[in-house]
């Protein structure tokens, strides 16, 4: 079997453009423009480039981009000041503090000072609650990218065994409680799991965010099986820096039914979600009909 190729940036430029014609409609009916305000603190080149993406994005598709840069050296107290005036400010719709903070910040106490409804990264300990719970909550935005790809390829997944290998806070559980959400068996295996192949082989579908190149083999996977691979590992290979997930492409592509590649799977859902995050959290705002199909 070849599997089909799920193809993440055809499918994020489509939620990118209902969003974007969302926003444009708010704008005719409402006179409402969402926006979204990104706190970088200090100089990390990573973050910065999310950063600059993101705030590229956010204006595409029409909504205002609030950036805030501020020094490495930022003291806790007006980081905290920010995000208060931003929670107060009513043309900010969506908070993102970008992460990894500096060591000297307690990041879980900034990300719980963020409003929880316009915790657009869906990291605060409230928007974990709802979620763990079955409520309407704000959704981390990569696992929200993998459900709405999941749903497409599927339709219904009710039923479907899921396996998610990782067990982040970001990432792996948030991935699970959606599933489990949407009545799949879920499995979440980590470090510690046993004969972790056997419990792949049993998923119908698999998601991969463990942070280890190429680690999920053809032999993880079962016979048709739906493979998203999270994982973004830069490797160097044959001399030439290269972009690898945390499934062996090659080999589990020949076994599965359909597969996320790395590059342009999973990552491009990722900035999309925000975007789709932000009009839901202005929607809410406004007592308004939430976007249909970007929301868990
Ligand atoms: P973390 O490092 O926080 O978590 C990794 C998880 O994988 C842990 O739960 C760990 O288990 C588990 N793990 C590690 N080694 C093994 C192993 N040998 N066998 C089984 N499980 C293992 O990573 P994140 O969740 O933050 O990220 C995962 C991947 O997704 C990374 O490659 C990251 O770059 C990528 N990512 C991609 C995003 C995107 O936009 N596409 C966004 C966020 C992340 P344990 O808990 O036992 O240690």
């Amino acid at each position: 079997m070849t599997a089909k190729v799920i193809d993440g940036k055809a499918f994020a430029a489509n939620v990118r453009a209902q969003v974007q014609a969302h926003v444009a409609r708010l704008a005719k009916d409402n006179g409402i423009q969402p926006g979204l305000a990104v706190v970088l603190v200090g100089e990390d080149p990573a973050s910065k480039v999310y950063v600059k993406n993101k705030h590229a994005s956010t204006i595409e598709v029409g909504m205002a981009s609030f950036e805030h840069r501020l020094p490495a050296e930022t003291s806790e107290a007006d980081l905290l000041d920010l995000v208060r005036s931003l929670n107060a400010d009513p043309k900010v719709h969506g908070i993102l503090v970008q992460l990894p903070l500096p060591a000297h910040l307690n990041s879980e106490l900034i990300i719980n000072t963020i409003d929880p409804a316009k915790d657009v990264d869906g990291f605060h300990i409230s928007n974990v609650g709802l979620l763990g719970t079955g409520q309407k909550s704000m959704v981390p935005c990569t696992p929200l990218g993998c459900l709405m790809m999941l749903r497409d390829h599927h339709g219904k997944l009710a039923g479907l065994n899921a396996v998610v290998v990782g067990r982040s806070n970001i990432v792996g559980k948030p991935m699970a409680q959606l599933l489990l959400g949407d009545s799949c068996t879920v499995t979440i295996a980590h470090s510690r799991t046993k004969d972790l192949a056997a419990v792949c082989r049993g998923a119908d579908i698999l998601v991969a965010a463990v942070g280890r190149p190429e680690m999920l083999t053809g032999d993880y996977v079962k016979p048709g099986a739906t493979v998203i691979d999270v994982g973004i590992n830069r490797i160097e290979r044959d001399g030439k820096a290269k972009l690898v997930g945390d499934v062996h492409y090659e080999s589990a592509a020949a076994v599965a039914g359909a597969i996320t590649p790395v590059p342009g799977g999973v990552g491009p859902m990722t900035i999309a979600c925000l975007l789709a995050n932000t009009l839901t959290a202005c929607c809410r705002a406004n007592g308004l009909a939430e976007p249909e199909g970007l929301t868990a």
